[in-house]
Order: structure tokens, then C-alpha cells, then sequence
């Protein structure tokens, strides 16, 4: 009998610069999560979506205007197929879901497997057979038939692959309709054809879910109409004394209209939320950092949420440089990461040598990709994210003035990149302002934006600027990972007091706030201090007192590289969520 294992499902995922199946942070996370699995030696399975298309190339034209290109990527030469099978039925068809697979080894040789669901198959309707195709492409119904191929699917295919399952892990509500499965085969396991408080229970007891944002739109929700369409109707005798059949189930699987609680309808709306259907089914929720488990508490009030800052996978977003330093002075440190706190003890110049490498890096990308010549001398700025709209990507060119007053005292570049969702005009909007900006500074501060952002390019930025910036609206930055990334290549960041920055953050020590707390201000007062930390503190201790500059770098390191890792992250699961 093999180990029973925790099955960690999620749509998107970031393993390898060359496998494009993810969007941001919340891939990039999945990604990093089981590689320190398999570091440690978590008996640990994933469960994801083949998107043959990816997510998108991104081209951008002179004013900055996006193109979304579809990706090719070679599925059967990165992934090895799976001979097992299992089908689904949506809209009526039977859908026939084909897996490949992916072992993420770890530094002690464990190896965590991670199966891609595949639909384009010739036995499926030619409907079907595109499910597998873009990540977060098509419609809200297109959405809803690719979360049940992963959801449904992913604990049919786990099954005929004999992989006996200790806990299913939500990451993000993608995968929530893997409870309705778990409560059909349940009910099944008992021969009856009705779920009862004692299916419910026991699911509960094996799911595990972790929310991951405070804006609305992250919060998958479908019409139960178009649920009905596509799962089909599944009427049952309910046991009508549990909330939670009231709130869900019972407004899922009934045709028509029942003698449901007002208040409770109310509650859930008139729609299926993925959220609401994980948070009733789960008997361990959290939230991804201690800020967001109180914004997450408050949002859905009545359930319990806990906290676990999100992390990165330190052996994977150390540059070559640090990690060739962190050999010489930290041996270890892979399998160890907590040891990382020894960084306060590195040699100064090593430090410096170090993140020298780590910008040339970054300059030499900046030219290959935008033909722009940046100065290595030259204070950096590093932004790379998601262009969404609350990150606020162009809040650093509130006050242009101000800015080309800052730079004539003390020279400043900045590099950009990130990708807009093709359908988020706003956020495309954002990418040309941040053009604009850069054309009306011309040479008083030069502006890079390297297109198509990906692991490759984000590793690269993030170790290679000199300040991490980071300018969401609070509280709606959730984690954020990428100043994780920057801290472990010791660069320190300069962000507004959200998410994981919000513990990350020591004054002049770690690196430095916008505005003074996690309160939401206006832009033009959050720019403001913004402009203040950059001219009164960070450039002059740069440019004047760089041994002190270097002091920050490795307490970068030191007190959030060995934290703000996901050792340490997977770790706690284990300890609250797993065991
Ligand atoms: C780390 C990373 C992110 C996450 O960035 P945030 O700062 O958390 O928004 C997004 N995209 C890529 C490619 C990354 O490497």
C-alpha cells in the first residue's frame, strides 16, 4: 500500500520557464510549494490543467499598447504520458481526460509528481477538446467546464492512478467542485443516493483551502443555471438541518425552488461561489498572510480563518551570483533555509560583488529586450507584476517634477514589466501610461519596460534592481511574493505596508515604508512619501553611505530570505493543515 498523500490541486502552476501555465503569483506559489515539498519530503501529489496554449505572449508596440499571442510549448517533450484515463460528463458529453506528468525532485532526491489534465483527445467533442487550451481564456461557461475537468477530474484521474489521498488542498476556489465529487462517492461508498450531514462531515475532515485575494473579481462565481447546464441536475433527498445544505447543496442539486432559509439565500446569492462552496467544505481555511487572514475574516464572517505567509522557493529565485556566495559562506542553505539568518555576518564587498553580478544580469536583459542602455553606477528600480489596476504600476510618476528633482541630485533608472490580462482594459491602460511617463522623462530618468514577464525575466529583475518597489492599494495585496525574491538577493523593498510586507517590514533596517501604516490614502499622499523615503533616505544612504546600503542588503537576507521561504511556509502546513 502506498503512503496516502496530499493531493494540492490548482489551475495554475510555475515549474519551469518552459511549461507557461500560469499567469502570476498565484502559479509561481503553486510552483514553489511543491518543489519544497519535495525538498522535505512531503508525501505530496498535484493536480493542475495542461493549457496547450498557455497563458499569453505578450508583445507590446511603441506607446505600449499589448498584443496577447498564443504559446506553443512541446507538451510531450517536458511531460511524460500517462497510459491511465477517467472521464467526466458536462453538458451531457462524456469527456475523456487524459493526464502527463511532471516529478518535481527535491534537493534530497524526493519527488513530488505533478499530473497536467489533458482533454484534447480524439474520442472528445471538438468542444471539449479545446478545455485543455488558454488559462483563464473564453467565457465564465468556458471557465466553469475547465474548474469541473480539474476539480472532478482531478479526483477521478488520482483514483485510477491508485493514489490513495490523505487531504485535498484548494489552492485559490479553481478546484472547489472536487468537494461535490468527494460527496457523491461518499454518499456512493454507503449506497445511498443522497448526501447526508455524515458525507459532509467526512469531507470536511479531507479538504483544505487556501484563499488568496480580497478583490471581488478573484472570487470565481457561476449562475446555477449554467451550473445545472453543464454538471447537470442532480436532485437528492437533503437532510435540510445543516446550513451548509441549505447554502449550497441543496440550491445546486434541486431543480426547482426549495423551502430554503431566506437569510442563508441571501447569503450565498443566487449563484454558485467557489469560495462560499470551499469555505463550507473545508475543514482548515487560511489566508496567505496575517493581514489577509483578518481581511479574509472579515469578508466571510462566521468561518474560521487562519494566517500562513506565503513564501518562496529560495534555491529556485537565489541569482547565480548570491547562490554561488550563500555556497562559499552558508553551506546548506538549500536544504536548510532557515540558515540564511548567518547572511548579517557576510563579508561587505562579497555582498556587493555579489549583487554586481546579479545587475549586469538585469542591464544586459533591459538591452537584449528593449535595446535601451541603462548604467550599471545608476540607482535601480525594480516593479515586475501583473499589471491589475490596485497594484498601481504608474504611482511612481504621480508628481513628474518631483521626480526629475529627485534624479538631477542623485541619478535614478527604472525597469518595468508584467503582463494585463487580455480582457482587462484598465490594466492595459496602466502598461501605456507607464510608456507615456517614460517618454515625456526621456534621459532625466530612464524608463525600461521588458515585455512578456515570466519566471526567467522575474528572476533576473527582481535580484538585479537596487530597491524593490511595491505600490498596491491596501489591503488588497493579499501576499505579494516578488519582494520575497528580492529580500533573499538582498534587495531590499520600498512598499506601502500590505500583505506580507506588512511583517517583512523594519524601518531603515529591512527597507522602507510608502505612507507610515496599512491605512488607504490617496495617491497623491502615498506618492508623496514615496518621493520623501527616495530623496531624504535610500539615495543619499546609496550613493553616499553604500557600506551602510550593503548593512540593509543583508538584513534583507538575514531576517525575511530566511523567513519569507516556503520551507518554512510548507512546514506549517504540515503542522496545521496536514496532519
Ligand atoms: C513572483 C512573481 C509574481 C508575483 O508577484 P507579486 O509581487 O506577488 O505580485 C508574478 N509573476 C511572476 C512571473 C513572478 O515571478
Amino acid at each position: 500500500m502506498s503512503t496516502p498523500r496530499i493531493a494540492y490541486f490548482t489551475m495554475e502552476i510555475a515549474l519551469d520557464a518552459a511549461i507557461p501555465t500560469y499567469s502570476g503569483g498565484l502559479g509561481v506559489l503553486a510552483g514553489d510549494t511543491i518543489r519544497s515539498a519535495a525538498d522535505i519530503g512531503v508525501p505530496m501529489v498535484a493536480v493542475t490543467l495542461l493549457h496547450r496554449r498557455g497563458y499569453f505572449r505578450q508583445q507590446l508596440d511603441a506607446d505600449g499598447t499589448q498584443h496577447a499571442a498564443p504559446i506553443e510549448w512541446p507538451v510531450a517533450e517536458l511531460l511524460a504520458e500517462e497510459p491511465t484515463r477517467a472521464t467526466i460528463t458536462l453538458e451531457e458529453r462524456t469527456v475523456h481526460i487524459r493526464a502527463w506528468r511532471y516529478d518535481a525532485r527535491g534537493v534530497g532526491g524526493h519527488v513530488v509528481p505533478v499530473y497536467f489534465l489533458d482533454t484534447d483527445l480524439p474520442e472528445n467533442d471538438e468542444h471539449d477538446r479545446h478545455l485543455s487550451g488558454s488559462l483563464y481564456g473564453g467565457d465564465n461557461r468556458y471557465r466553469l467546464r475547465q474548474e469541473a475537468v480539474l476539480g472532478i477530474g482531478g479526483v477521478r484521474i488520482l483514483e485510477a492512478l491508485g493514489i490513495d489521498v490523505a487531504r485535498y488542498h484548494m489552492n485559490e476556489g479553481h478546484a472547489a467542485l472536487l468537494t461535490l465529487e468527494l460527496l457523491d462517492r461518499s454518499a456512493r461508498a454507503e449506497d445511498r443516493t443522497a448526501v447526508t450531514g455524515e458525507d459532509i462531515a467526512a469531507v470536511r475532515e479531507q479538504c483544505v483551502f487556501t484563499t488568496h485575494t480580497p478583490v471581488p473579481a478573484g472570487h470565481d462565481e457561476f449562475s446555477l443555471e449554467m451550473t445545472r447546464d453543464v454538471l447537470g441536475p442532480r436532485p437528492r433527498g437533503l437532510d435540510r438541518d445543516d446550513e451548509f445544505l441549505v447554502d449550497v447543496v441543496d440550491r445546486l442539486f434541486r431543480k426547482e425552488g426549495t423551502g430554503a432559509d431566506l437569510q442563508q439565500l441571501r447569503r450565498a446569492g443566487a449563484s454558485l461561489n467557489m469560495t462560499y462552496l470551499a469555505l463550507n467544505l473545508s475543514s482548515y481555511v487560511n489566508g496567505v498572510a496575517k493581514k489577509h487572514g483578518e481581511v479574509s475574516r472579515e469578508m466571510f464572517a462566521g468561518y474560521g480563518i487562519d494566517a500562513i505567509t506565503n513564501g518562496i522557493h529560495a534555491g529556485t529565485w537565489a541569482t547565480p551570483s548570491f547562490a554561488e556566495l550563500f555556497d562559499a559562506h552558508i553551506p546548506g542553505w538549500r536544504e536548510d533555509n532557515f540558515s540564511l539568518r548567518r547572511a548579517i555576518q557576510l563579508p561587505r564587498d562579497a555582498v556587493w560583488a555579489a549583487h554586481e553580478g546579479a545587475k549586469r544580469d538585469l542591464i544586459e536583459l533591459v538591452r537584449e529586450s528593449t535595446g535601451q542602455a541603462f548604467d550599471p553606477e545608476a540607482f535601480t528600480i525594480g516593479f515586475a507584476r501583473r499589471a491589475a489596476t490596485y497594484k498601481r504600476a504608474d504611482l511612481l510618476f504621480a508628481d513628474l517634477e518631483r521626480l526629475r528633482a529627485i534624479a538631477r541630485k542623485h541619478p535614478v533608472q527604472v525597469v518595468y514589466a508584467g503582463k494585463a490580462h487580455p480582457a482587462d482594459q484598465p490594466g492595459q491602460a496602466l502598461i501605456r501610461r507607464v510608456f507615456d511617463a517614460a517618454r515625456v522623462l526621456g534621459d532625466d530618468v530612464r524608463v525600461a519596460y521588458v515585455p512578456n514577464y515570466g519566471v526567467e525575466a522575474g528572476r533576473i529583475i527582481t535580484g538585479g534592481a537596487d530597491i524593490w518597489l511595491n505600490t498596491p492599494m491596501p489591503p488588497n495585496e493579499a501576499s505579494g511574493t516578488s519582494g520575497m525574491k528580492s529580500a533573499l538577493n538582498g534587495v531590499p523593498s520600498l512598499s506601502i505596508l500590505d500583505g506580507w510586507w506588512i511583517e517583512g517590514h523594519i524601518e531603515h533596517v529591512t527597507g522602507w515604508s510608502i505612507g507610515e501604516d496599512d491605512q488607504p490614502r490617496g495617491a497623491a499622499e502615498d506618492a508623496a512619501s514615496l518621493y520623501d523615503k527616495l530623496e531624504q533616505k535610500i539615495l543619499p544612504m546609496f550613493y553616499d553611505a553604500r557600506d551602510d546600503f550593503i548593512g540593509v542588503m543583508r538584513n534583507a537576507i538575514a531576517l525575511n530570505g530566511s523567513f519569507f521561504n516556503t520551507q518554512r511556509m510548507v512546514q506549517q502546513y504540515a503542522a496545521r493543515a496536514y496532519l
